[in-house]
């Protein structure tokens, strides 16, 4: 009898395993990163930075915590409730340090006692930013614009190395006139596409909507579509039919500057867009389509990133 020649299930996520890329952490969605995962990171970065250098964004970091404040009165929980994480931690007397140790020795569920603390993690690089805008008083009359980048979490644990639980997000965050801020979307939307072409990468743009939650996301999903809100650049990644999001261009309207308190030079309400480039999902494309050995890449696309 022959035998039946074994079926290739190596996933791309076991490749980059194997070749030490991605480091495994025992959480799906958790990784640690090589050493060449990051330098191509940081060519990347260098290459967004050089393409936004003429508008002489505002640089600004954030650690990847937010105020559970700031969080609350986002409005995140009504949408995306399902993505969220809080940092809770452990407030309790020397008594209660003994029943959490040993809740933990009998493998109980000891986080039951965790109290929430005044931190949530940031769920899109640009959150933490609008409230500190806003304090600053009326936007100038040529508005503002903030380079943004910082590890961000959601609670979407998956096999594909695209859909991580903690990754990077670089922002250019724009504060200003409907006017000033759909122009700031339309070239991103022209400079995204330049860009992910310096990199021999295969693309296409479409609308898009986020994942809101339950019944009234629904509505919210199809308002964003047919409003054209939100456009997306994918690359096919962990498969053909359903392309990876890793440019997103969003305007907002004046969502954030009517919860935010924002406003423009003329006291009208400000809007904002922001063009988000993931960060990850980006090292990942270039690894899927140009192979693991950076040597063997195009020499344009070395030469774009610097490697
Ligand atoms: P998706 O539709 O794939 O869930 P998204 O539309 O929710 O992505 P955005 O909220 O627009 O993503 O986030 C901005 C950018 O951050 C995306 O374009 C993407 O490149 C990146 N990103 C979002 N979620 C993840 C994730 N779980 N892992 C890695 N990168 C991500
Ligand atoms: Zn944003």
């Amino acid at each position: 009898m022959l035998a039946k020649t074994p079926v290739n299930e190596t996933s791309f996520l076991d490749e980059l395993f194997d070749r030490g890329l991605l480091i495994e952490t025992g959480v799906d969605g958790l990784y640690g990163r090589s050493g060449l995962f990051e330098a191509i990171g940081d060519g990347f970065q260098a290459l967004v930075s050089r393409y936004g250098a003429a508008d002489k964004a505002e640089v600004v970091r954030f650690p990847p915590a937010m105020a559970r404040s700031v969080f609350e009165q986002s409005g995140y929980m009504k949408s995306f409730p399902q993505l969220a994480g809080t940092v809770h931690c452990f407030c309790g007397n020397p008594a209660d340090h003994v029943s959490l140790l040993q809740t933990i020795e009998q493998k109980g569920d000891w986080t039951e006692g965790q109290k929430a603390s005044d931190v949530v993690l940031t769920p899109a690089a640009c959150y933490p930013l609008y409230p500190t805008a806003a304090k600053r008083g009326d936007l100038p009359a040529e508005g503002r614009l903030y380079d943004l980048l910082s590890y961000c979490f959601r609670h979407e644990p998956s096999k594909d190395p695209a859909r991580q639980q903690f990754f990077r997000m670089r922002e250019y965050v724009r504060m200003g006139t409907p006017d000033q801020v759909t122009e700031f979307r339309a070239n991103w939307l022209e400079r995204g596409q330049k860009l992910i072409g310096d990199l021999g990468l295969p693309f296409a743009v479409d609308v898009a909507n986020d994942p809101f939650f339950g019944r009234t996301g629904k509505m919210l999903a199809v308002n964003q579509r047919d409003q054209r809100l939100k456009f997306e650049l994918l690359i096919p990644i962990e498969s053909e039919e359903n392309p990876t999001a890793c440019l997103s261009f969003n305007y907002h309207q004046d969502h954030f500057g009517k919860t935010f308190g924002l406003t423009s030079a003329d006291g009208e309400v400000a809007h904002t867009a922001c063009v988000g480039f993931g960060h990850e999902r980006v090292i990942l494309a270039l690894l899927k389509h140009h192979g693991t050995d950076v040597a063997r890449w195009p020499a344009s696309v070395r030469s774009a990133l610097g490697l």
